[in-house]
């Protein structure tokens, strides 16, 4: 018998997706009300292995992002709690820093209003002239920079491998969620092998494919995902970095830009770009998904980002099919940087909302319906903050149950 007194279904809480979202939504239930039956069904063989398992690794400070925002809100909170939950279970982690360098004038007053930002979004921040960016990084460039004390690098995967076990859910992998069927009592769902797995609340957490187990459920999203892939680099000589290294970002893109990056594992990734990915899977050219991609241009959204955007767009394909482009980008913040230094890494592909007018959702998106809530958008900052969004998915599925 379960928490919630019913044994008509296998489960109170059934989560699709084993992302960290998923995996930490799993894990919110267990602790905030123990004893309810919570199963995770994961298409792949284990946990993380698309966006969460494929990232930069970073603990985002939350420096970026709108004050008042979910995405301020809870990655400020999160990156808190990341450090934390590493730290409690021994997974490995470093709370490096980062700097922020502007290579030109022009950037300045951009940095200044990040200057700016980070202090309304409480984190500390420290303003430095060319003299002391060399202290931090010898080998970076610029005329100016700012160093974010709270950012942090961490492995995802091994975050969320954790999260599954700490929260002793039936995560069952190998089982794709193909058919969703309300009832009056909750939901069925029909994995590909033909298994029907029955839940009170259903609980949409499959990353590049929610907008679609949405569309199954019956609940019209009013979004779709465009998958963009993120390519990046190692570099050789991983001594030319110590720690992070970021430009001034432009606001409308905070994730674009070539960033220096060195993870838990000492390597030094350059990148991500961002490219328009040819099926929600696409992790390099040659991975068309023509049903896939078919979708996304039919998606009016689709066109208009690209009416808006061409030009960065250009810029970004252009780096992305000339390497020596990609290296022109580096040296700006790191002149010593040669196209020799520079070896393809495997990339990631990134869930973007967009609506029908071409608007690129900014903050996380979550929605409910009849006994369902669906998290509709978790880019990037959403693995630094996925214990503070798993706790109000959780919140909000628990609700359902009543
Ligand atoms: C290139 C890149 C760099 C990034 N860098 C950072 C960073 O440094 N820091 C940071 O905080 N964030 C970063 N992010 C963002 C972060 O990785 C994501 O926000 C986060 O991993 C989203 O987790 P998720 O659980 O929503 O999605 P995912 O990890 O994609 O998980 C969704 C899961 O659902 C499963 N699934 C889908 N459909 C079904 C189905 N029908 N049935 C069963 N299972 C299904 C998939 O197999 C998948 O495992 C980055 C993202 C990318 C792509």
């Amino acid at each position: 018998m379960s928490a919630y007194g019913s044994d008509r279904f296998d489960c109170d809480v059934l989560v699709i997706g084993g992302g960290i979202v998923g995996l930490s939504t799993a894990y919110a239930v267990t602790r905030a009300a123990p004893g309810t039956r919570v199963v995770v069904l994961e298409k792949e063989r284990g946990p993380a292995r698309h966006q969460t398992g494929r990232n930069s690794g970073v603990i985002h400070s939350g420096i970026y992002y709108r004050p008042g925002s979910l995405k301020a809100r809870y990655a400020v909170r999160g990156a808190a709690e990341m450090v934390k939950f590493c730290a409690e279970y021994g997974l490995p982690h470093e709370v490096t820093g980062k700097l922020i360098v502007a290579t030109e004038r022009a950037e300045l007053p951009r940095l200044h209003a990040l200057v700016q930002r980070g202090r309304e979004n409480g984190i500390p921040v420290r303003e430095l002239g060319p003299a002391q960016i060399t202290e931090y990084e010898p080998r970076v460039r610029g005329v100016a920079a700012i160093h974010v004390g709270t950012t942090g690098v961490c492995d995802y995967g091994a975050v969320a491998a954790q999260l599954a076990e700490a929260s002793r859910a039936d995560i069952r992998y190998g089982a794709e969620v193909v058919a969703v069927d309300r009832r009056p009592w909750g939901v069925a769902v029909r994995t590909a092998d033909g298994t029907i797995v029955r839940g009170g609340v259903l609980v949409n957490c499959a990353g590049l494919h929610c907008d679609r187990v949405a569309r199954l459920a019956g609940d019209d999203p009013g979004m779709r995902i465009v998958p963009f892939r993120g390519e990046y680099y190692e570099l050789a000589r991983p001594e030319l970095v110590r720690g992070l290294v970021y430009p001034v970002p432009d606001p409308a893109f905070p994730f674009l830009g070539v960033h220096l990056t060195r993870g838990i594992d000492g390597g030094v990734h350059v990148g991500p770009n961002a490219v328009p990915a040819l099926g929600r899977e696409g992790y390099g050219w040659s991975v068309v998904r023509p049903r896939e991609l078919a979708g996304t241009l039919a998606w009016p959204g689709s066109w208009r980002i690209a009416r808006r955007h061409w030009r960065y767009g250009a810029g970004e394909l252009h780096r992305s099919v000339s390497k020596r482009a990609f290296t022109e980008a580096v040296r700006r913040l790191l002149p010593s940087v040669g196209p020799e230094d520079l070896h393809r890494a495997p990339a990631g592909v990134r869930a973007q909302a967009v609506l029908r007018d071409g608007t690129l959702v900014d903050d996380f998106l979550i929605r409910e319906a009849r006994r369902t809530v669906h998290v509709l958008n978790a880019p990037s900052p959403a693995a630094t903050a996925s214990l503070p969004i798993g706790r109000e998915v959780a919140r909000r599925a628990l609700a359902h149950l009543g």
